[in-house]
């Protein structure tokens, strides 16, 4: 496809300010998000549009990008634009309180719904992969991961290591758009992590921008950081430019003790994952021969994994992050699972997540879009007023204003449950009317949500009643969601694990300070996470039966 025709000559970052271009803050918001996601800062391969997760892309190519602005630009407060895989396809007269966007990506019918016939209708320039909040512009950079990040390794902590990951070392992989919060998250519990990446300058820019501690020399270099760093007691990462599949099963041989291990580099997408090799002729090969780099891809995953498996066995806590190794470690021949037809290693959901997912908590997140990190902090101070005995959300905020750097827009990603997210949605909507923060303020959430994807190798692995596939949930979600008045609303396919794999939706909903807007937040951010309890109440968690029973969420049949 021409990505490149039609780029703009100077590189996109979203506006700052109370100046609008379009004719209402909502379709302003859309737009800021969209640059935001673009902007080279937060973006991975900004020349492609890729915003993150493989080939994640914002907007199908430059052109269509460029009439999605125009659009937006001068779309009236009661219309509302499609997209079809990042390409403007129609504008519908609506009503003011309709969502201004309404997007569907990488959506194929099931029984076509693989990544091969994907790839050719992309190559033919028909469709986009979205990712999760790429193609639906509510990506926050690598923050948008790191408090699940590192609420997920402080569960390993509790479940393993009494508490803390103090004296631990945990060895994973990647460090692009969302792997790349993993080191932070591991020393955020104090413990140390060895994360290796083959693309040099991706460990260098988290060195820079305070994600990645460190970067080694070489192997011996960086255990030997480690080791210190371990007996030293201390938080520390580093990182090493180099192979997953080659470096793991070093590790193994060496006999080095690893306590916990996990990895995040682009595996649902062979396309994305990096063979072992030369990296520089590797990258060429996949330029010039894909279903050889693929072949290659797929072999390599199948070591990596199986060193995990390996490491497993030899005492580490080993954990999926959501990106399908396993699975397609399973394609590549590998057995993955146990003779119940259970992974061999669990995912992190059904490990240490599922709990929250219940009680309608998830990725929330909040961005300024004057760009003044100002009113991110002013938003801290209310989150703390307004939870005063949330200790786990204390520690949070605290540990985000020492340590995460803002990176595009001012954001702030912040696990909220049900009851909650409506209760904070009003106090924003409150500050932005009193003028406490300085322009509205956008609410969203990624699509990795309580009551949002269906993902069997992933979110819904292993549910309750074996409903892992059943995907009427995020469609669900969406229609809810829109009903509701929610300012855009997404559908997508294949976030995470690769396309074919997941479906799951997304809302976005910007907090003007006006009473109307009140009585939408109101709405939304119940509807939404109320999707969640529905989800997992309905699939036999008690305590979302019981988050269900005590906070007022109607179940037909459970009144
Ligand atoms: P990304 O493409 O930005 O970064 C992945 C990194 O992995 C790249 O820097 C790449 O060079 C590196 N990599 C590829 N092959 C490697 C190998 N063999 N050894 C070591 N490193 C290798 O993607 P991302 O946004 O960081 O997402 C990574 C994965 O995590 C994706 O599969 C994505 O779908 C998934 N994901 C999971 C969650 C979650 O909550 N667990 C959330 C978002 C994304």
């Amino acid at each position: 496809p021409m990505y490149y025709e039609f780029k703009p000559e100077q590189p996109i970052k979203a506006q700052h300010g109370t100046t609008l271009r379009c004719k209402t803050w909502e379709a302003e918001a859309a737009l800021r998000m969209l640059e935001n996601n673009l902007d080279p800062a937060v973006s991975l391969v900004y020349d492609e549009l890729i915003v993150y997760g493989g080939a994640g892309r914002a907007a199908r190519n430059w052109k269509e990008y460029q009439t999605i602005v125009r659009t937006l630009k001068n779309l009236e407060p009661d219309e509302t634009m499609l997209v079809q895989s990042g390409k403007a396809v129609g504008v519908l007269r609506t009503w003011p309180h309709a969502p201004r966007v309404l997007i569907a990506n990488s959506n194929l019918v099931p029984a076509w719904s693989t990544q091969e016939y994907f790839d050719e209708l992309d190559k033919l320039g028909l469709m986009m992969y979205g990712q999760m909040t790429a193609g639906s512009w509510i990506y926050i950079a690598t923050q948008g991961i790191l408090q699940g990040t590192y609420e997920t390794f402080a569960a390993v902590a509790d479940k393993h290591f009494g508490g803390t990951l103090r004296g631990t070392i945990t060895v994973t992989a990647g460090l692009g758009g969302m792997s790349g919060a993993q080191p932070l998250a591991v020393t955020m519990n104090d413990g140390v992590c060895l994360v290796i990446e083959p693309i040099d300058e991706r460990v260098k820019q988290k060195v820079r921008e305070g994600y990645l501690d460190a970067q080694a020399r070489d192997l011996d270099h960086a255990l030997e950081i480690c080791q210190h760093s371990k007996e030293d007691g201390i938080g520390w990462s580093v990182g090493l430019t180099g192979n997953a599949a080659t470096v793991l099963p070093k590790l193994l041989k060496r006999g080095f003790k690893v306590d916990i291990v996990t990895d995040q580099t682009s595996a649902h997408d062979l396309m994305d994952y990096i063979p072992e090799g030369d990296i520089h002729e590797v990258l060429t090969l996949r330029a010039e021969n894909p279903e050889e780099f693929k072949r290659q891809a797929l072999a390599s995953i199948v070591k990596h994994c199986q060193a995990v498996i390996d490491m497993q066995a030899a005492g580490a806590v080993a954990l999926d992050y959501g990106n399908n190794l396993r699975g397609q470690a399973e394609k590549g021949g590998l057995q993955v699972r146990d003779e119940n037809g259970q992974f061999l290693y669990p995912g992190f959901v059904p490990g240490y997540i599922r709990p929250l997912f219940c009680e309608g908590k998830g990725p929330f997140r909040w961005a300024a879009l004057s760009g003044d990190p100002q009113d991110i902090l002013r938003i801290d101070r209310a989150l703390l007023e307004t939870f005063p005995d949330n200790k786990m959300l204390a520690r949070w905020i605290e540990k985000a204003q020492a340590k995460v750097p803002f990176i595009g827009l001012p954001a702030r990603v912040c696990w909220l449950g049900y009851g909650e997210r409506e209760k904070f949605g009003l106090v924003i909507n409150d500050l932005v009317a009193r003028g406490e923060v300085s322009a509205p303020i956008v609410i969203g959430r990624d699509h990795l949500d309580c009551g949002s994807v269906a993902s069997p190798n992933r979110e819904t692995e292993g549910m309750k009643d074996g409903s892992d596939a059943v995907a009427d949930w995020p469609l669900l979600n969406a229609l809810a969601n829109t009903a509701s008045g929610a300012d855009w609303v997404s559908l997508h396919n294949g976030g995470g694990v690769g396309i074919g794999n997941s479906t799951h939706s997304g809302m976005v909903i910007v907090a003007t300070g006006t009473p109307e807007k009140a009585e939408r937040l109101r709405r939304v951010l119940t509807t939404d996470p109320g999707m969640g309890v529905f989800r997992h109440a309905d699939a036999g968690y008690e305590l979302a039966q019981q988050v269900a029973e005590e906070r007022g969420v109607k179940i037909p049949g459970r009144e």
